[in-house]
């Protein structure tokens, strides 16, 4: 990658995905003038909208190479699979972790290689297995003897990585009750693999998702040097890929999860020569690099209650509420209440609730959140909402999630 700054945001501006769409540059700071500008000269439509801060994605990738420059990372592409942030990660070097026939297309047209992609689908569709071999994707994870079966059939070139089962039980999103070995499963599957003259190539495992415990890496990792060794024990080729998966936050939390992942991976992997060690991060690059502004619609007074309609809500972006667990935090920005002066709406807050636009009563955004006195066309802007959001998002009731302009802007770092 581009060694200055300047050569690697131009790197950036000329990736597939960004070519030829228009990127503002911010100043440091800048986003909420960025958001302003595009208020004031949308007034007649009011739509919501994202910005997507490039610039943000490259200051990432930044934080994760200095922290983990032995984990090479495949960005698990489910998780925001916006083609500028996709085209951007590839840009700064990333490789993919994709589920789905149409992920590995959307990234192989990125003009992407099919080595930088892993399947990373324990239980995948016969017709999704064929794809992925007719286009040179070549690494896959298994967790069951019918999955082996089936590669053999679809993709018997297929490397695998075997995913044994490691949970964060307090993480948001644990994956432990759909995927991963068991630990007495795992022999048999490496025999049931290697009888299959199938070659298992490595490990991977995934803590969970949103608010892991960073030593459950640890546990992790040690689990699956155990499986190392079950295979060489099994008398099979040596492995030579870890898998760490994600579960990784881009707030505080990182270093503590980096430095548990490289103390661990020096105890039990110091000694291996030829390890490659990957991670599939998701949330780490996808949830602070957007920020959303949803436009008010609506508003009832009761009492000292005030409640809101905004136009984006639990069927659209917000459904990781639902899904994800997520709790949102929002700013306003742009009164008609008091345009003259828009940072300044005096000091009395209002214990608000805020809905989204649909006639369902479960679309509620926000209870008992403190906010100014707002008017209908004011504004309210979400910030880190990357992760799980418009990927999920539906056009229940009309209200068109995929339809939610998406402008691009570079940051300088800060
Ligand atoms: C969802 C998922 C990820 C990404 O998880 P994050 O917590 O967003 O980093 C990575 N790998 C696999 C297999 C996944 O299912």
């Amino acid at each position: 990658m581009g060694s200055s700054p300047k050569s690697r945001q131009a790197a950036i501006l000329g990736a597939p995905g960004v070519r030829g769409k228009r990127v503002t540059t911010l100043s440091k700071g800048g986003l909420t003038d960025f958001m302003q500008s595009i208020i004031f000269s949308k007034q007649q439509s009011r739509e919501p909208f994202y910005v997507l801060d490039l610039g943000a994605a490259a200051s990432l990738m930044d934080k994760w190479t200095r922290a983990l420059p032995m984990v090479r990372p495949f960005y698990a592409v489910k998780c925001n699979p916006d083609p500028a942030l996709l085209g951007t990660l590839a840009a700064l070097g990333s490789s993919f972790d994709c589920a789905s026939r149409a992920e590995i297309e959307s990234v192989l047209a990125l003009g992407v290689s099919p080595d930088r992609i892993i399947f990373a689908n324990p239980c995948k569709a016969e017709s999704h297995i064929r794809y992925a071999a007719s286009v040179g994707v070549n690494l896959t994870t298994f967790d069951s003897r019918d999955e082996i079966e089936k590669i053999k059939k679809c993709h018997p070139k297929c490397a695998l990585l075997i995913r044994i089962r490691v949970d964060d039980v307090g993480a948001r999103c644990p994956l432990g009750t759909k995927f991963g070995a068991l630990p007495e499963e795992v022999a048999p599957l490496l025999q049931a693999a290697q009888s299959a003259r199938l070659l298992v190539t490595g490990v991977s495992f995934h803590i969970g998702s949103g608010d892991t415990n960073s030593l459950v890496y640890q546990r992790g990792i040690a689990a699956a040097k155990t499986a190392f060794d079950t295979a060489t024990r099994l008398g099979m080729p040596r492995m030579r890929v870890l898998n760490i998966g994600g579960g990784f936050t881009a707030d505080m939390k990182f270093n503590e999860a980096a430095s548990a992942v490289k103390a661990t991976l020096q105890s039990y992997f110091g000694k291996e020569t030829s390890l490659t060690v990957i991670a599939e991060p998701g949330r780490f690059f996808a949830q602070s690099v957007f920020t959303l502004a949803t436009n008010i619609i609506g508003k009832r007074v009761r009492g000292d209650l005030r409640e809101y309609w905004i136009n984006d809500g639990i069927y659209g972006s917000m459904n990781c509420i639902l899904f994800d667990h997520a709790t949102l935090t929002c700013t306003p920005l742009a009164f008609t209440s008091n345009r003259a002066n828009p940072t300044c709406w005096g000091a009395r807050t209002y214990s608000s609730t805020v809905f989204g636009p649909t006639c369902d009563a479960l679309d509620t955004v926000l209870k008992g959140h403190q906010l100014p006195e707002l008017q209908v066309n004011d504004w309210l802007v979400f910030p880190n909402m990357g992760a799980y959001t418009m990927a999920a998002g539906s056009n229940f009731n009309g209200f068109n999630t995929s339809a939610i302009l998406i402008y691009l802007a570079y940051s300088s770092p800060s």
